[in-house]
């Protein structure tokens, strides 16, 4: 299934470069790992599992700022070597479609809903998100870990 509804955002390409950067000089809070499962280790650059051996980035990062209600930073990986960022932006990632959760804000940054990709099409829980005209952009989360995995404006 594929809609234009909805935009992918990927974690910026200079985002991942300064972690890299930052990983590079021994920053404590950046650290270095080896990918040892084939779906543990999503990278937030190009929306891939790093394979078994690859190594990753764990740094804090972000995804709502600082000052609002629901600001948040938390962990996500990326790649420790140079990789594309995703370019399929009105796909859902292929590796992400399940373990998600998704969820909505205003221009605000308040989350104003949420749910869990459970046996349903992450598309469609996107679709019922941007029928609320309130509804700014949606952040996607591991449901388990709670780490942001990637945002969804829209088209
Ligand atoms: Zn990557």
């Amino acid at each position: 299934m594929t809609t234009s509804k909805f935009c992918i955002v990927p974690l910026p390409t200079e985002v991942t470069e300064t972690a890299r950067r930052s990983a590079a000089n021994g920053e404590s809070d950046h650290a270095i790992m080896v990918a040892d499962s084939p779906n543990g280790y999503p990278c937030r650059h190009c929306l891939r599992f790093a394979r078994s051996g690859e190594r990753v980035i764990l740094f804090p990062y972000a995804a709502i700022p600082p000052d609002h209600p629901y600001s948040e930073s938390g962990p996500i990986f990326v790649h420790a070597e140079p990789c594309q960022r995703y370019t399929a932006t009105r796909e859902f990632p292929a590796d992400l479609r399940k373990g998600r959760a998704m969820r909505a804000y205003n221009s605000k940054f308040d989350m104003i809903d949420a749910e869990i990709v459970n046996g349903s099409e992450p598309e469609t829980i996107i679709e019922k998100f941007f029928e609320n005209p309130e509804t700014a952009f949606v952040d996607v989360r591991s449901v388990i870990r709670g780490c942001y995995t990637f945002r969804i404006q829209r088209a």
